[in-house]
């Protein structure tokens, strides 16, 4: 898995498509409840189809593990979305010191990529690691405001709000659409 991202002021680290995947892992797993470990794994391998060797991982086994990652996940978005930095920060450090990364360069066509841990790593072990890193980075440049919850009601998804001016709302176009067909409804009938 590599974190790779835009070049910019903080990193990239809201561009990093292993922010994206770990708070995708913490709605599916998390914030939404699946019906049985089937239905988690069918999750799972539709959040974790960017990295292949992932997918090979996905067994029953997983899914509990998953479960509580996604859970830590979600705690640690409702501390920031409520600016308790600190509570936070206590939480991705206790995470770092768990599963540390193990940065190193391998050769993808032709070109060196950064990855936080060997192609074959252990998937929990891994995606702890890639989540407690990306929180830490988002803390470390200041950019926890840019992780948001859903206004949709009855929609609790987290969002990374990769906007321009940092304007998001919603987690995806279906709820944004669904939010405003019901304020257009509401002023028809005025
Ligand atoms: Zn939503």
């Amino acid at each position: 898995m590599t974190g790779q991202g835009a070049n910019n002021s903080d990193g990239g680290v809201l561009a990093d498509v292993g922010l994206h995947t770990v708070v995708a892992i913490a709605n599916a797993l998390a914030v939404a409840t699946p019906e049985s470990d089937e239905a988690a794994l069918g999750e799972l391998r539709r959040v974790l189809v960017i990295d292949p060797p992932s997918l090979t991982q996905l067994e029953p086994k997983v899914v509990a593990p998953m479960t509580e990652l996604g859970a830590r996940v979600n705690a640690i978005c409702t501390l920031l979305i409520d600016d308790r930095i600190d509570d936070a920060a206590k939480l991705v450090n206790a995470m770092l010191g768990e599963h540390s990364a193990h940065p190193h360069l391998s050769l993808e066509g032709g070109r060196w990529r950064l990855h936080h841990h060997p192609a074959d790593a252990p998937l929990v072990a891994m995606w702890t690691a890639i989540a407690a890193e990306v929180f830490a980075r988002i803390i470390d440049a200041e950019r926890h405001r840019r992780i948001g919850r859903c206004e949709a009601p009855g929609c609790e998804n987290l969002y990374v709000d990769t906007s321009k001016n940092g304007t998001r709302r919603f987690c995806s176009t279906t709820c944004q659409n669904r939010v405003k067909a019901a304020a257009y409804r509401q002023r028809q009938r005025r």
